[in-house]
């Protein structure tokens, strides 16, 4: 057997849940036939790529689908498969994921022209909206692309790397994904800013070799402290990651001193429970004092808009050095690596596989879904608004466009101006006739009501009426809306 293969079953099968691993194997294989004689620009064979993505989705926990979707990703755009292909072998679910990744990959981004740029981001995320796993499925492969961006020409290394620093990890940490936005900013550090990363790896090199000694015996007094009172307490400490490193730096109150930053090493305390967690930090405070005025942050008490759960403070450690401290539970921690992804993994181990239907089809998951949507759109309007040359935009795009949802995390793309009425007849023709009144975000509004970007719209109808309201015609804004009335009021 393929050595990769059997390192993503070895992977797959560590995972907490079940997994098909006849399917695997035959996607690999469909994959493999798709993408015979194709070299990756490495000279690898060009089945390493998509295997090392699937592995990577395995790590990070997901479902057979999702890993199959990895396996497939390339199959239509580099490979030999059409749709239905994928479709007889693997079901509709796969096919649209791998749909959604080919969709999003073309897509550009960075260097598309100014006024297609928030068009660009736009269709991305209604994309992105439909499926959850098409924007993870994306991020494995974008980790694999920076990994062997060394073999790309100087402006491919440029475009790619620009693009995971503007556009992907954002989004990241948008889905509340901090360790998969880390991971994509350290690998493309180096090719955006090549200076920058050399002189800032030389320098950090002393501070390095002091840290590491410093570092031992701060393990071995937190162990001291933490593991007689809580036994199965889990204490790591880890060096700063180089990009936010990097970007510390440039605050004013920092200046590009490294002595100034108290967290190129950061230690941090899991356990079981929330009332842990502050027994944890008691602990900690009545051997170290906590530093004045840097104090303690509750972010269990009032979390991070994106999610994000611990306890942070500062203290005057060992030699009277300034250490930073998050304590948080295991599930904090898994949430805060992996954002709605974790939520995702939670979810499918608990309802054993039939989640991802639920979670499709709305019902107990829909909360969740039109969370992170809700997301996508905040993180949406910070992207517009932070970006210098948007700024100068006559125009935005965004404003002739609306997204909506229904109560289940769908997602409807509407012209603006649209009504709850267009709305209806967007879900369905057949809805339109039997509404009665709507409610958006909760509240109930009139039927002539104007939908902003972002809204909930929920329908109130009678399913035994048939034929719209004349009226409707004066302010409906769609042409499925107004030909559909026109025509059932004719009949
Ligand atoms: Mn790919």
């Amino acid at each position: 057997m393929n050595t990769l293969l059997s390192d993503l079953l070895i992977t797959a099968r560590a995972t907490p849940r079940p997994i098909d691993e006849n399917q695997i194997v035959s996607a690999w294989e469909f994959a493999n036939l798709a993408h015979t004689s194709q070299l990756r620009k490495s000279g690898e064979p060009f089945i390493n790529h998509p295997t090392q993505v699937a592995i990577t989705l395995a790590k990070w926990n997901l479902d057979t689908t999702t890993i199959i979707a990895g396996l497939l990703h390339d199959t239509i755009e580099d490979g030999g498969a059409t749709r239905d292909d994928i479709v007889k072998n693997f079901g509709e679910e796969v096919a649209q994921i791998v749909d959604g990744v080919t969709n999003i990959t073309q897509i550009r981004l960075t260097g598309s022209r100014e006024e297609q740029f928030v068009e660009n981001l736009r269709k991305m995320l209604l994309v992105m909206a439909k499926d959850l796993r098409v924007v993870i499925v994306k991020m494995a492969d974008r980790i694999h692309n920076l990994e062997t961006l060394a073999y790309l020409t100087g402006e491919k290394q440029q475009e790619n790397a620009r693009e995971t620093l503007d556009i992907y990890a954002p989004l990241a940490e948008r889905l509340g994904m901090g360790h998969i936005k880390s991971q994509m900013e350290d690998l493309a550090f180096p090719y955006v800013y090549p200076e920058e990363y050399k002189s800032l790896k030389q320098s950090l090199q002393p501070f390095l070799v002091i840290g590491e000694k410093y570092v031992k015996n701060l393990n071995k007094l937190l162990t001291q402290i933490v593991i007689p009172d809580l036994p199965s307490a889990k204490i790591f400490i880890r060096q700063k990651h180089i990009y936010s490193l990097f970007k510390k730096l440039q605050r004013p109150e920092i200046d590009g001193d490294l002595s100034k930053v108290h967290d190129l090493f950061a230690a941090r305390v899991l356990v079981d429970t929330n009332a842990q967690c502050y027994q944890v930090l008691g602990l900690i405070h009545s051997q170290f004092h906590p530093v004045p005025y840097l104090g303690v942050s509750d972010f269990i008490a009032t979390p991070k808009p994106n999610g994000y759960q611990s306890l942070h403070t500062k203290v005057f450690g060992p030699e009277g050095r300034i250490v930073e401290l998050q304590i948080r539970t295991f599930a904090m921690n898994t949430q805060a690596e992996m954002g709605v992804a974790a939520h995702w993994q939670y979810s499918a181990v608990k309802d054993s596989g039939a989640s991802d239907r639920i979670l499709e089809s709305g019902g107990v998951k829909a909360n969740f879904k039109l969370d992170w949507v809700r997301q996508l759109m905040v993180w949406q309007e910070e992207i517009q608004d932070n970006s210098e040359y948007l700024k100068t935009l006559k125009f935005d795009a965004l404003q002739h466009r609306l997204l909506v949802f229904s109560p289940k995390g769908d997602v409807y793309d509407l012209p603006s101006g649209a009504t709850p009425v267009d709305f209806a007849y967007a879900v369905h023709t057949d809805l339109g006739p039997q509404i009665t009144g709507a409610k958006v975000n909760g509240k109930l509004v009139s039927l002539e009501y104007r939908l902003n970007n972002g809204d909930v719209v929920e329908m109130l109808v009678n399913r035994k009426r048939k034929l719209p309201n004349s009226d409707w015609l004066n302010f409906v804004v769609t042409t499925t809306a107004r030909r559909q009335i026109a025509k059932k009021i004719k009949t």
